[in-house]
């Protein structure tokens, strides 16, 4: 089975455990097992050499019920409309789960941003800016960065959609530059909450966050804000690493200068004092929380029984297969999932998108303060849920959200 393919099955089982659990209608279950609208565009650019490049794009559009559609949009070779389907689902949890007015959405194009030079990415994003132009919009569908596109990516895709309007609109995208709209803090968002919700669940089994020793997969914008944060609350990282493999330091490595070496040689590994390590060895060693912050499916059940850690918090989406998720609960290990873990960084987003409507714009404090109150409140609701249950964290967060996002169903009624 292709990864797309397991990580929309993962999406399905994780919402039929949870509508289960819900007594849920089942043609609420039903409708919210498909997306309301996808899109697939082909995208013909011109490269650099002169010849003609094609691609696949797509924009899936799974809930908004709850409000917009919000999501990020992801370029990588792998991606696949199973894929992009399963993460517009999780996006609708997620807006729920964290209690922001959001439905769900994601959008991917199938293409090695590596082997690509920046002319050719920015006549690549506004080309399928241009196709998904009818479907998005700040009241219809807000995209976002996610992996491989960045702030600059959204700064494109908002100077296209100003363009055919005629005026500028910054509240139709997040996750941009500072110099046109971006909101502070929004880059170290997803890190931030993601850290709040590992000194949270520290506090919960009683581990002392405070010298806590982290291993993180993945060293992009998610992994390396991480860990910055996570050093900077006390705790000491002995292991980071990206595509390329990883890196070892039992007693504790400073995250800038990692950056620094990644961003001169291109990864993390080869840094002087640490020992090289591969990616299965980083998920594996010792340590007292583990943040998978890279791709899907990289826990499973083939070394889901050697995880060291005792908190695992997911940065990336969909990090944990399902029959991995049983074998961590099973083990004692405190897992806090995806859609409540990551939401810091939509959480943020819709910051930035309320300063844009408003044309305000708040300083770094006041963004981090409402952040921390956001992922505060969701972390408990979640854990109470847990308790009622008698379950794991990921339940509990599936049913919080999907309870919301059905609510809103019954609530707004069926047209016609
Ligand atoms: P990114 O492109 O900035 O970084 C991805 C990192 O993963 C890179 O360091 C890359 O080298 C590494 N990587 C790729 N393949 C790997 C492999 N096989 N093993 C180990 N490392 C590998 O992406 P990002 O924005 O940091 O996103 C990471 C994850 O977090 C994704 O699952 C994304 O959906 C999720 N996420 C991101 C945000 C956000 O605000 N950026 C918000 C919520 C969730």
């Amino acid at each position: 089975m292709e990864e797309g393919e397991a990580a929309l099955n993962v999406a399905l089982e994780q919402l039929k455990i949870a509508a289960e659990k819900l007594n849920l209608d089942p043609g609420i279950h039903e409708m919210l097992k498909h997306p309301k609208r996808s899109l697939i565009v082909s995208l013909t650019i011109k490269m650099d050499n002169g010849e003609l490049g094609n691609f696949i794009g797509c924009r899936v559009q799974h809930n908004d019920a709850r409000g917009p559609f919000k999501g990020g949009i992801r370029y990588h070779p792998n991606v696949t409309l199973d894929e992009v389907t399963a993460l517009a689902m999780w996006m609708t949890w997620k807006c729920a789960v964290v209690d922001i007015p959001y439905g769900g959405a994601k959008g991917g194009i199938c293409c090695n941003p590596k082997e690509m030079s920046t002319g050719e990415l920015e006549r690549l994003t506004r080309r399928y800016t241009s196709l998904i132009l009818d479907i998005i919009g700040p009241h219809r569908d807000v995209p976002a960065p996610d992996i491989y596109t960045d702030a600059q990516t959204m700064a494109w895709i908002m100077d296209t959609y100003s363009q055919f309007k005629g005026y500028s609109v910054p509240e139709c995208v997040t996750g941009k530059p500072l110099s046109i709209g971006g909101s502070e803090g929004r880059e170290e968002a997803t890190s931030l909450g993601v850290v709040i919700c590992a000194r949270e669940a520290a506090k919960h089994i009683g581990l002392k966050f405070k010298g806590a020793a982290v291993a993180i997969q993945g060293y992009g914008t998610v992994g390396w804000n991480a860990a910055k944060i996570a050093r900077d609350m006390g705790c000491k990282i002995v292991a980071v690493s990206d595509s390329a493999g990883g890196i070892y330091c039992p007693d504790g490595l400073n995250p800038v200068d990692i950056y620094e070496h990644k961003s001169k040689t291109g990864s993390v590994v080869n840094y002087k004092g640490c020992k090289n390590i591969t990616n299965e060895d980083l998920l594996t060693t010792g340590c007292d929380i583990l943040i998978p912050a890279a791709l899907e499916n990289q826990i499973t059940k083939a070394n889901a029984d050697k995880i060291r850690a005792r908190i695992v918090v997911e940065g990336a989406n969909g990090p944990i297969s399902l029959e991995a998720d049983k074998i961590l609960y099973e083990k004692g290990i405190l897992l806090i999932p995806d859609v409540l873990a990551n939401s810091g960084g939509v959480t943020a987003s819709y910051f930035e998108w309320v300063q844009n409507l408003t044309r305000e714009h708040w300083m770094l404090q006041e963004v981090n303060r409402r952040l921390e109150n956001k992922m505060g409140k969701a972390f408990s609701a979640v854990q109470k849920i847990a308790k009622q249950e008698e379950s794991d964290m990921r339940t509990a967060a599936l049913m919080l959200g999907v309870g919301r996002v059905s609510e809103a169903i019954k609530t707004l009624g069926l047209w016609p």
